[in-house]
């Protein structure tokens, strides 16, 4: 019986990890992927990570990793398949193991929608970006184009257009789906120009399909920012735990869960701002909130 189980292990279970063996709780995480950190591994370069500027995913990745193994951490590569979170004993099953914990940590992030255009996948961190506030610094006076109609996407352009020469918005319908007033406010910024086209890209030249008219053309560019949404990996959950309307699970900053001795760390939680800061910041009040529920 485990103190602590944390599935995943991106920035907010390897935090989470680093927490517990720091605090002497018998803990085990569990990792689907081959590589430990999660979604900063996409990254070639992170340049707001406080203190480590300009680091790559990958190394970040093997830094967290790193420390929380030498403290103690424990491992596995296993995929959960299932939970049964309610009651005293959490009970977490893998492809190959059933474990037993007195609190679990639901640490298993969102993944970002992809276009499905030719060419994404090939430029993919290096000119495709799916994180504005991530990589927007990295475009300044370079003419960019957002896909994407929501709330997100608009206000990616708008940020973008602070720094960047000129912002396209490339979205699909009539109108776009992002709130009035937020859709408003950007047409006030000069440099974003609203197309209602639908985006098939690749850098520097992204071919942009009109829908209304029928007709493809060419849209030079320097970067292409997805915002046609975020996913959470919480599908596994949701039956016993609380999520709002996209599937974010409820918890507040001390990361509860309406299941007693379950918490919800990092991009899984229902929050404001989805980066690597706020996601280890989940992980350290997880296991502080479970550490609280262990000792009462
Ligand atoms: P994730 O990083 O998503 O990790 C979740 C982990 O859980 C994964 O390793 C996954 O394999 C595992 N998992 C999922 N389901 C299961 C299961 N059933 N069983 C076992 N394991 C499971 N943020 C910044 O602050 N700065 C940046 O520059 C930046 N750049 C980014 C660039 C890109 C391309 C992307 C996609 C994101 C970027 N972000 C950046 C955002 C940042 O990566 C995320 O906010 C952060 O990784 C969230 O951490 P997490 O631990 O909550 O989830």
């Amino acid at each position: 019986m485990y103190d602590i189980i944390i599935i995943g292990s991106g920035p907010a279970g390897l935090a989470a990890a680093i927490y517990a063996e720091r605090a002497k709780l018998d803990s085990l995480i569990i990792e689907q992927d081959y590589i430990n950190g999660g979604q900063i591994n996409q990254t070639y370069e992170i340049d707001n990570y406080p203190g480590l500027p300009g680091i790559s995913g990958f190394e970040l990745a093997n830094k967290m990793k790193d420390h929380a193994s030498g403290l103690g951490a424990t491992f596995v590569r296993e995929e959960v398949t299932s939970v049964d979170l309610v009651g005293k004993v959490k009970k977490v099953i893998t492809n190959s193991n059933v474990y037993e914990s007195k609190t679990v940590i639901v640490a298993t992030g969102a993944k970002h929608k992809e276009l499905g255009a030719i060419g994404e996948s090939d430029y993919a961190g290096i000119g495709v970006s799916y994180c504005a506030t991530c990589d927007g610094a990295f475009f300044k006076d370079k003419v960019v184009a957002v896909v994407g109609g929501g709330d997100v996407a608009v206000e990616d352009a708008i940020f973008l257009s602070r720094a960047s020469k000129k912002v396209y918005l490339i979205h699909r319908r009539d109108e776009l789906r992002a709130a009035k007033k937020l859709s408003a406010n950007m047409m006030t910024i000069e440099n974003i120009e609203v197309r209602k086209i639908y985006g098939n890209g690749k850098v520097e030249n992204i071919i942009v399909h009109n829908n209304k008219e029928d007709y493809d053309y060419d849209l030079l560019v320097d970067g292409v920012f997805v915002a046609v949404g975020i996913t959470p990996n919480s599908a596994m959950f949701t039956d016993v735990l609380a999520v709002d309307s996209n599937g974010y699970v409820l918890a507040g900053e001390d990361c509860e869960t309406n299941i007693e001795g379950v918490y919800a760390a990092g991009d899984i939680r229902k929050k404001n701002l989805r980066q690597i800061v706020t996601a280890v910041a989940d992980g350290a009040n997880a296991v502080t909130s479970a550490e609280r529920y262990i000792n009462y």
